[in-house]
């Protein structure tokens, strides 16, 4: 409960008046507490995160909408080599005040709630920054991957590169295409 109530991603919206129309700017920059990402892309701990986002009062609760920047590093999943990417991705998430909540239906997942004057934009911010991120990261998009015999990138490898004890079995399959 302490280190939750530490979170940096737990936003005090105290100084927005509890009207209809009315509008805050905030802007956050804090290192990542942990690791958000994908098993091949990260936004590693203690790497900057900067979040400018508009909270506006809207009548069930607080609408925020904004942006997230850090930078995720990672492997490229064909060849391994290590990569960086710059994450930019817009995010927008509704708050309802909690007295608002019972009207809704209470089983769903994606419903968020302000504790208080709290709004912890967490889970609005992971899911942003893992939409940003490409399914199956590479290095460039005409990598080449790793020779299977020997693990090497082909990228590092003579054109003619290849072994010479290949599996008899395969060798009629040599001139053999997919249709
Ligand atoms: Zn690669
Ligand atoms: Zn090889």
């Amino acid at each position: 409960m302490n280190s939750k109530a530490q979170s940096p991603f737990r936003i005090n919206l105290h100084e927005l008046p509890r009207r209809a129309g009315e509008m805050r700017e905030y802007d956050l920059n804090f290192p990542a507490p942990e690791p958000i990402g994908i098993p091949l892309l990260e936004i590693r701990r203690d790497e900057p995160i900067e979040i400018h986002f508009r909270a506006e009062s809207v009548d069930d609760g607080v609408l925020i909408t904004g942006e997230v920047q850090s930078l995720a590093s990672g492997e490229c999943g064909r060849c391994l080599a290590a990569i960086d990417q710059e994450i930019v991705q817009k995010f927008q998430e509704l708050f309802l005040y909690e007295s608002r909540a019972s009207d809704k239906n209470e089983d769903d997942d994606e419903l968020f709630l302000l504790d208080g004057d709290v709004a912890d934009i967490e889970t609005a911010i992971r899911d942003a920054v893992i939409l940003s991120m490409p399914i199956n990261p590479v290095c460039s998009q005409d990598c080449e991957g790793l020779c299977s015999t020997c693990g090497e990138k082909w990228r590092d490898l003579p054109d003619d590169h290849s072994h010479e004890d290949v599996d008899p079995r395969w060798t009629g399959l040599a001139g053999w295409k997919p249709e």
